[in-house]
C-alpha cells in the first residue's frame, strides 16, 4: 500500500518579484518555485544577493517599495483544508493582515530591529494572541509569561515585564521566537536568525527554534549563506544564485552529489572542522551578479569554469537528475 504524499503547507510556483529602480529593473526573484510540508525544515542557501529575503518577504506580501510581486503564485494550505494564494492578496489588505503573525510568522535577522523598544517583551510576545485569537490582556500576557519559559528556563518567565534592551541579544532573539510562535503558525519563516549573534549561542537558537517549530508541527523555511547550518537542519535545500533556484534536493543527497557548479563552488568554500586540515579553502571567484543586467543564459556562467558557449546564451531550465533532484545546468549534458 502507498501513502499519498502529504499535502504542502506551501507551495511556491514561478514567483517573480521586481523592483523597479532609474537604472532599469531588479530582477530579484527571478521565477522561484519550491515546496514544504509540516513538520519539515527547507533550507535556501545562497550567497549575499541571491535574493533569499525578497523570496521570504513576497511570501508575506511584505517587499520593501517599490518592489512588487508581478507573477507566480504561493499557495498556502491550511489543515482545515481551504487554500489562498498568497499572491492574490492585496499587501495592505485585512487578508494578509490576519495570515501575518499568524499563520505564517517571520523571524529577522535583527531581533532588536523586530522588536518595539518601547514596550515590554511580555506585551509584543502577548500581542498576536490578543489580536488574532481575541484573547483579553489578562490571558495574553498569562500566555507570553509560558512562552518566555519555553524559549528559555522557567526564571525568565518571570522577565515578561522587562524591555528589550534589558535583554541580551540571545535572549531577544528567543522573545523573537516565542513571539513567531505564539498563535501556533502553520509555517515560520527566518531569515538569517542568528547570523548577528555570537557562534556559541547560534547552535543554541536554531536548535531551539527547529525543535519548537516540530512540536508545533509547523513547518519552517530557514534562509541562511551557511552551508554548516543547512548541514545540521534541513531536510530539503533550494541553492539560489541572481533570483534563481540553481539546484534543489533532499539534504543528504545535495551533499553527497552536489551537481550544480554554483553548489560545488559553496561546498569547496566551507571550512571543513573534521576534514583534512591541509585541504585550502576556495571561495568562488568573481562577484554575484548584477540582477538589473543578468546575462542572457545561464546567471552564474561569467564565474563558472566549465561554461560554454551554450550556457552564455541559453538559459538552463530546472530538470530533475535524480530522485527529487533538480539543477539548471547544461554543464554534463
Ligand atoms: P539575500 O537575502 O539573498 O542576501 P535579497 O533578497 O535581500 O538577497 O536581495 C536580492 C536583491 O534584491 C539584492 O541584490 C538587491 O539588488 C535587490 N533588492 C532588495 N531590496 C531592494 C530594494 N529595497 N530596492 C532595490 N533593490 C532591492
Ligand atoms: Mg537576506
Amino acid at each position: 500500500m502507498t501513502t499519498a504524499a502529504p499535502r504542502p503547507v506551501l507551495e511556491v510556483r514561478d514567483l517573480v518579484t521586481h523592483f523597479p529602480v532609474r537604472a532599469g529593473v531588479v530582477k530579484a526573484v527571478d521565477g522561484v518555485s519550491f515546496s514544504i510540508e509540516r513538520g519539515k525544515t527547507l533550507c535556501v542557501v545562497g550567497e549575499s544577493g541571491s535574493g533569499k529575503s525578497v523570496t521570504a518577504r513576497s511570501i508575506l506580501q511584505i517587499v520593501d517599495a517599490p518592489g512588487r510581486i508581478v507573477a507566480g503564485s504561493m499557495v498556502l494550505n491550511r489543515a482545515d483544508g481551504s487554500s489562498v494564494d498568497l499572491a492574490t492578496l492585496d499587501p495592505r489588505g485585512r487578508a494578509i493582515r490576519a495570515i501575518r503573525g499568524a499563520e505564517i510568522a517571520m523571524i529577522f535577522q535583527e531581533p532588536m530591529s523586530s522588536l518595539n523598544p518601547a514596550i515590554t517583551v511580555g506585551r509584543q510576545i502577548g500581542e498576536p494572541v490578543n489580536l488574532h485569537r481575541g484573547t483579553p490582556w489578562e490571558g495574553a500576557l498569562a500566555r507570553a509569561r509560558e512562552l518566555l519559559g519555553l524559549v528559555s528556563n522557567p526564571d525568565a518567565a518571570a522577565r515578561v515585564n522587562a524591555y528589550p534592551h534589558q535583554f541580551s541579544g540571545g535572549m531577544r532573539q528567543r522573545a523573537r521566537i516565542a513571539m513567531a510562535l505564539a498563535c501556533e503558525p502553520q509555517l515560520i519563516i527566518a531569515d538569517e536568525p542568528t547570523t548577528a549573534l555570537d557562534v556559541t549561542v547560534q547552535a543554541q537558537i536554531l536548535d531551539l527554534l527547529q525543535d519548537l517549530a516540530k512540536k508545533a508541527n509547523s513547518a519552517l523555511i530557514l534562509l541562511t549563506h551557511d552551508l554548516g547550518v543547512v548541514a545540521r537542519y534541513a531536510n530539503r535545500v533550494i541553492v539560489m544564485y541572481g533570483g534563481r533556484v540553481v539546484e534543489t534536493a533532499p539534504a543528504a543527497e545535495l551533499y553527497a552529489r552536489p551537481a550544480h557548479p554554483y553548489t560545488r563552488g559553496l561546498m569547496a568554500s566551507i571550512p571543513r572542522l573534521d576534514g583534512d586540515t591541509r585541504q585550502r579553502l576556495v571561495p568562488i571567484e568573481g562577484s554575484p551578479p548584477d540582477l538589473s543586467a543578468l546575462p542572457p543564459g545561464c546567471a552564474f556562467a561569467p564565474r563558472c569554469k566549465l561554461a560554454s558557449e551554450r550556457c552564455r546564451a541559453e538559459r538552463p531550465v530546472l530538470r530533475e537528475i535524480g530522485p527529487n533532484h533538480l539543477k539548471s545546468c547544461f554543464v554534463d549534458d
